[in-house]
């Protein structure tokens, strides 16, 4: 074997594939110089040690791209700000509002129906919210 070898205390070169002054097999990536955990072409019974590349690098071996990592985290597009509290809520749940409009066909006497061609804006608020407004303007808060 004439593998190359460290001497004690020497710092290995980039790319530097060959064991430490201990006698450790160790392998460097050649463009950072970082210590290459990913290797191609290591063949020891050959004598071939190969090349070795950091997690960074190593796309040079490997081209296919990674797909990009997604942490798993509350997925902000249900995150809004309420209208009314500024706190953020959850989209998702239940008795949150969305401020909608739309036509809406007027009964004899008064009153409507529910919304025809209605267009969901992006805004958003709290269930309770809505029930402190609404008795606000009307100022009836009757519960029944
Ligand atoms: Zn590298
Ligand atoms: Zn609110």
């Amino acid at each position: 074997m004439d593998a190359p070898k460290l001497g004690e205390g020497e710092t290995p070169p980039p790319g530097f594939v060959g064991y430490d002054a201990d006698g450790n097999f160790v392998h460097y990536c050649p463009v950072c110089g970082a210590f290459g955990p990913y290797g191609v072409g290591y063949f020891p019974n050959k004598g071939e040690l190969g090349k070795w590349f950091c997690r960074e690098h190593r796309q040079i071996i490997q081209p296919t791209p990674q797909p990009a990592e997604r942490p798993m985290q509350t997925p902000t597009r249900f995150v809004k700000p309420c209208e009314f509290c500024s706190k953020d809520l959850d989209t998702r749940e239940s008795g949150v509002h969305q401020f909608t409009t739309g036509w809406v066909k007027q009964r004899e006497g008064g009153g409507g129906h529910g919304i025809s061609l209605a267009k969901r804006e992006d805004r958003w608020a709290h269930g309770y919210c809505i029930d402190n407004e609404t008795k606000g303007y009307t100022g009836q808060g009757n519960m029944f």
